[in-house]
């Protein structure tokens, strides 16, 4: 098949196409590098079935018949989608409803990233895909949440309205190499942090819960979502949760880093706890997570110890 994936010079996308390419199908990426690198795609320069689109796909484009989009292309880390605000609800509104009329106009498949921030700071714990969520629709991360919720009731018109064929992917935390090293989100902080021996940097008291799941894990459990014929959103992510604390505690055991923890002040609408319920993804694709956080951290660190050669300081959102 010939397939598009948005988003495909990001952190997830960029193994997405690695996948997609190893399945044998031809993939056209399209990125416009907000957050993206070509670096995350540079292994992929000679490689005849794989082509690189630089594309805003905010604006209305046409890469050609495709049977499959997946659609990835969004900021992600908070501290990105806090500075491109508007870009971030662009891509959710404007950007799937672009990815939308290809669909529709080439009969293809469609796949929408979206995420547990659809579930905003959930009171039902661990989430179900049946739960409506807890977010707060003015807050600062309202950005990005709402974006996903959007792109979320849109993907669900078009399916109604126009018969696309949809899947949506809500993604939970997922690490790896290539995660960027200073998009602040936490794994990637802490381990340049670790790395460096600068102070880890503990928003609020630690308490908070986070489940991640290890990139591999989690193309995989898109991979098997696509092939099936579900189209109500379906959690991808790994169900073992920690506090962000506990998750420190690894990473300083995984780097062998004597770095101190220091407590900073937890950002604005920070959710408390975060992890998914699995059983859908399980009985529907016979999918599981089997990389655990300290195996995962292993697998990554080669990448964070060359990536900290030069890097800026870690950052935060607010
Ligand atoms: P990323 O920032 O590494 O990748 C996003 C990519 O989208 C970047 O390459 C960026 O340049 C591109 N992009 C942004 N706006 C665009 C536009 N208008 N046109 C074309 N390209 C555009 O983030 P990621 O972690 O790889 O996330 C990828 C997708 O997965 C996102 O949709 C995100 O919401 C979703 N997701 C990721 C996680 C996670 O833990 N990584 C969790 C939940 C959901
Ligand atoms: N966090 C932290 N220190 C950091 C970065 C993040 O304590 O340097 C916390 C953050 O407040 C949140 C959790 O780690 O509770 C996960 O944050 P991340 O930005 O990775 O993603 P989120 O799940 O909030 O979208």
């Amino acid at each position: 098949m010939r397939v598009l994936v948005t988003g495909g010079a990001g952190f997830v996308g960029s193994h997405l196409c690695d996948a997609l390419l190893g399945e044998g199908h031809s993939v056209v990426c399209a990125d416009n590098l907000l957050t993206g690198r070509t670096q995350n795609i540079a292994h992929l320069r000679n490689e005849p079935r794989f082509e690189f689109l630089q594309q805003d796909v905010c604006q209305p484009f046409d890469c050609g018949r495709v049977a499959c989009i997946f659609h990835f292309a969004s900021p992600a880390s908070p501290v990105d989608y806090l500075k491109h605000g508007i870009e971030t609800l662009r891509v959710g509104s404007l950007g799937s409803m672009n990815c939308l009329d290809l669909a529709k106009k080439y009969d293809a498949k469609f796949l929408l990233a979206s995420t547990s921030e659809c579930y905003g700071d959930p009171l039902e714990h661990p989430q179900k895909e049946s739960y409506w969520g807890n977010v707060n629709p003015v807050g600062p991360r309202s950005v990005y949440d709402e974006s996903k919720r959007f792109a979320e009731a849109v993907t669900m018109a078009y399916r109604r309205y126009h018969n696309v064929n949809t899947r949506i992917v809500r993604i939970f935390n997922t690490y790896g190499p290539r995660l960027q090293l200073n998009d602040g989100r936490v794994i990637s902080n802490f381990m340049r942090q670790a790395l460096t021996g600068e102070d880890l940097t503990v928003y609020g008291d630690g308490s908070q819960t986070r489940s991640f799941c290890y990139i591999s894990d989690e193309v995989a459990g898109i991979l098997a979502l696509s092939k099936t014929d579900e189209h109500e959103p379906t959690n991808i992510g790994n169900p073992s949760e920690f506090t962000i604390l506990e998750c420190a505690q690894v990473v300083l055991e995984v780097t062998r880093s004597s770095s101190k923890i220091r407590h900073e002040p937890l950002p604005q609408d920070d959710p408390q706890q975060r992890c998914p319920d699995i059983g859908k993804a399980k009985r529907l694709l016979g999918w599981e997570p089997v990389i655990d956080l300290r195996t995962g951290l292993q697998k990554s660190l080669d990448y964070f110890r060359s990536a900290v050669h030069g890097s800026a300081p870690a950052r935060r959102a607010i």
